[in-house]
This record gives C-alpha cells, structure tokens and sequence, in this order.
C-alpha cells in the first residue's frame, strides 16, 4: 500500500509539480513534519500523518464497485471524522485526504476530471465554519492532481440533521436538497464530463444518491462516488444509486 501512495508522491513531484509547488511541498514537510496522528510517532512517508503500525491497523474497506469507500466506520478512523467533523481538528483532513487518495488510486480505474465536495447549506456552514467535504477533496485532489470545484453545486435546503431519523425519513429528508449553481458551474462540469462526489462518511447513501442525480440530470456522462468511511449497512443502498435503500437499515450514528 506504501510502495502505490509513494508513487503517486514520487510521479506527481518528478512530472506534475512545478518548481513552486516543489518548494511548498518541501517547506511544508519542514515546518509540519509527518506525525502520526494516532500515537505520536513519526509519520511514515512525506505525506503521511501516520506510522506504518496504525496505517496498517485502519480499518481498511475493500468495495468492488465505481464506489470508494476508504474505511469502515469504526476506530479510530470514525475518531479521526468526527474530531475533523464536530470539533475542528482540521490536520484530521490531511491524513484523511491522503488516504482516501490512497484507495482511489490502488483501484485501477480511470481518474475523474473534477471532484465535487457534497455542500453544507449555508446556515450549516456559518454554524461549522468549514465544510468537512471540500477540505477531504482537496487533500485528495492535491495528491491525485484532479481539480475540484466546491461551488458548483449548491445545498438549497438546510435539512434537518440526520442522526435521529429512519431511513425512509433520510430518503425524504434529502429530496431536491441540491441545485446547480448556474451556467458558468454547469459548463464546469461538463467539461469534466466525469466527476467524483466526495464526501466524508456515507451511512444510508441518499444524500450522495441525490446529488448524483442532480449531476447526470445536469449531462455529467460519470460520477464516482468517494467517501472516507462508510457504515456497514449503507452500502447496498449507496452502491444501488439513487434507487430505494433497503428497509432493513437501523439508523447510523452519523449524519451525513
Ligand atoms: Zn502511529
């Protein structure tokens, strides 16, 4: 799993980077050097705040699908999203970030042109200050090298959290919570013509099932779906698109 994250490092920095970003990626490892996040030791690849002991004890998810879901929800990457999530440990994206391009890349499949950060309603954004999603994408997207556009898709109604309800209420909760954000995001994206949805932790799937219809209704030709951690139950219902979810589903811990 190593030897792919360092040559995804190693090619970008050989073919991608220019001189500038060179110099960044160097003064950011000298100011902020890789530390694990989880128990203090020294990280193990430049771009990694992890040791090799606790990257190798994640909760790795393996999803044979267009979806990638990077780990199960479970500990500690469940830890590291909600510190990220609820109380602003923002250098929790960064690791995240990283790994989540870690699994994207360890599929051989094509790469998106453009990722496109699942939107908080604004009252949601002023409440938080980040959205959690678009700092995920661009971990993810400055090591893939893929753009992402974090305004072309507005979330035009604030909907309630989701943590206490059914899954038929999440269903419902998330329909028409989405907008494009006009002709200039709309020409954006089918430029891209394919993108990748990004968003932290999906548990029923219909938040990211209603985004990406909102994004093949607009003429995207694909979307992926990508997203750090998943809970168990949500997959069939997520990896099913926008179809109806499985009844079954208790209520996750985790809105999404
Ligand atoms: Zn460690």
């Amino acid at each position: 799993m190593f030897g792919s994250l360092d040559s995804i490092v190693n090619r970008g920095a050989r073919w991608r980077l220019t001189i500038t970003q060179r110099l960044a990626h160097l003064l950011a490892a000298t100011l902020y050097p890789p530390k694990c996040c989880l128990c203090g030791f020294p990280g193990s690849s430049p771009d990694l705040d992890l040791c090799c002991f606790c990257h190798a004890d994640l909760p790795w998810e393996h999803e044979p699908s267009s979806a990638v879901v990077a780990f199960r929800f479970a500990p500690p990457a469940d830890d590291l999203i909600r510190q990220l999530k609820y109380h602003g440990v923002y250098a929790n994206a960064r690791v995240l970030g990283v790994l989540l391009a870690q699994a994207v890349a360890e599929r051989a499949a094509p790469l998106p042109r453009l990722l496109v950060p699942v939107p908080l309603h604004a009252a949601r954004m002023r409440e938080r200050g980040f959205n959690q999603a678009v700092a995920l994408a661009r971990y993810a997207g400055r090591m893939l090298d893929i753009p992402i556009a974090p305004g072309v898709v507005r979330r035009v109604r604030d909907t309630p959290s989701q943590t206490s309800l059914s899954v038929e209420e999440r269903h419902r909760n998330v329909h028409e919570a989405f907008a494009l954000s006009g002709a200039r995001a709309l020409r954006k994206l089918l430029a891209a013509g394919h993108v990748a949805i990004v968003d932290d932790v999906i548990t029923t799937g219909s938040t990211v099932a209603e985004l990406k219809g909102v994004l093949l209704a607009a003429g995207v030709s694909k979307v992926d779906v990508w997203a750090v951690a998943g809970a168990a139950q949500a997959r069939p219902s997520f990896l099913k698109s926008s179809g109806g979810g499985p009844s079954n589903l208790s209520s996750g811990t985790f809105p999404t």
